[in-house]
């Protein structure tokens, strides 16, 4: 492991200039993924920003009714708060869901956000990858590739994004709200992270030196009702193989309103905006739960290893809003 400095800055005006003045510097949160990277020298920041100790860790009402979140919030406390449990189930059960009870004592919201892509071949400096150095191929496309996309790759990386967190927000159309170095900004979740297009190393759409402050949620009274359904090879401490987010609003039979977000599927949490779209206004069964995300999963091009993803996505889906649409019936 390369040395390197460590710094606790102030407040976020010292964070936010120390990484702009220096081009080797990295934010620190609770360093589970960032630590791990460093030690496989796949990351190799000269300084450690450490923003973890910024009182920056609190979940309150957010101004319009809905929640802000701090950035340093840690997983476990965000997962067991009681706006949290009572208002956006989605969210808690996707932290639960992550990880083990160590690594959620240490993980931040905003390092679970911004987390790096599980491809083992990015994690293994030997081997070719775009993303960590531009140019050098992709080891994955015709390699072991179950893990990986089905939806919105590129030939220059097929990685998937591996937050659960960040599915369940996706799902809730949240706001994250960024300092950089220009000033304050906010970002629609859905816009945070990137398909992988040309540049699979530009994993979001931020600029270098921003530090993201919180993540706003808004009100969405149905959203009391929702779920968060994880598909894994062991029952605990292992990534999503498929996962879907989703909230369902019913007027009797028929769908007023719904939310759903799959994740490890892409490099970035999936809106399946197409699913929803088909869904709304119409009376619900199951039939349509499957028809909805096949029409989302029309689009998916699986690699040799992850054709199972389709049918795991689309049975999930239904499973996810089946029961949901009992939960809600009188
Ligand atoms: C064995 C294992 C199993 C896991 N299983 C799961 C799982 O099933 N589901 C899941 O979702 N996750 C899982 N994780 C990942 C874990 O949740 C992440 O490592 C963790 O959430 C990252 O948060 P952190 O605060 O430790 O981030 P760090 O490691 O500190 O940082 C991650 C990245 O975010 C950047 N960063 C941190 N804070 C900020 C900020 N405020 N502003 C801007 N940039 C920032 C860092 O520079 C770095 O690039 C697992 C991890 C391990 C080791
Ligand atoms: S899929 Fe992406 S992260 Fe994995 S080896 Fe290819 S370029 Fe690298």
């Amino acid at each position: 492991m390369r040395a390197f400095r460590y710094h606790r800055p102030v407040d976020v005006t010292e964070a936010v200039a120390l990484l702009d003045a220096d081009p080797e510097a990295a934010y620190l949160g609770g360093g589970t993924n960032l630590v791990d990277l460093m030690k496989l020298g796949v990351q190799r920041p000269g300084l450690l920003v450490d923003v973890s100790g910024l009182p920056l860790d609190t979940v309150e009402p957010g101004p319009d009714g809905g929640l802000r979140i701090g950035a340093t919030t840690r997983n476990s406390d965000l997962a067991a708060h009681p706006l949290v449990r009572r208002d956006y189930p989605l969210l808690a059960r996707a932290l639960l869901a992550g990880a083990s009870g160590q690594l959620r004592n240490m993980a931040t919201t905003a390092g679970n956000l911004l987390q790096h892509t599980r491809c083992g071949y990015f994690q293994d400096t030997t081997k070719a990858c775009n993303k960590r150095e531009p140019g050098a191929g992709c080891a994955a496309l015709h390699g072991q590739n179950r893990e990986l996309a089905i939806l919105g790759w590129s030939e220059r990386c097929v990685a998937t994004h591996p937050s659960d967190l960040a599915v369940a927000l996706v799902a809730l159309d949240a706001v994250v709200e960024v300092r950089e170095p220009a000033g304050p900004r906010e970002v629609p979740l859905t816009e945070l992270h990137r398909t992988p297009g040309d540049h699979p190393e530009r994993e979001t759409t931020l600029p270098r030196g921003a530090l993201i402050t919180a993540v706003r949620v808004r009100p969405l009274p149905f959203a009391r009702r929702s779920e968060y359904l994880k598909v894994r090879d062991r029952a605990a401490f292992a990534f999503a193989a498929g996962s879907v987010a989703a909230a369902l609003d019913l007027d009797g039979d028929v769908v007023r309103d719904v939310r759903l977000a799959y994740g490890a599927v892409a490099h970035r949490p999936w809106r399946a905006y197409r699913a929803e779209e088909l869904l709304r206004g119409r009376p619900f069964t199951a039939e349509l739960a499957a028809q909805a995300a096949n029409a989302e999963l029309a689009a998916a091009r699986p690699l040799r290893h992850n054709g199972f993803k389709v049918p795991l996505i689309r049975n999930i889906t239904v499973r996810a809003l089946t029961g949901l649409a009992g939960s809600v019936r009188p």
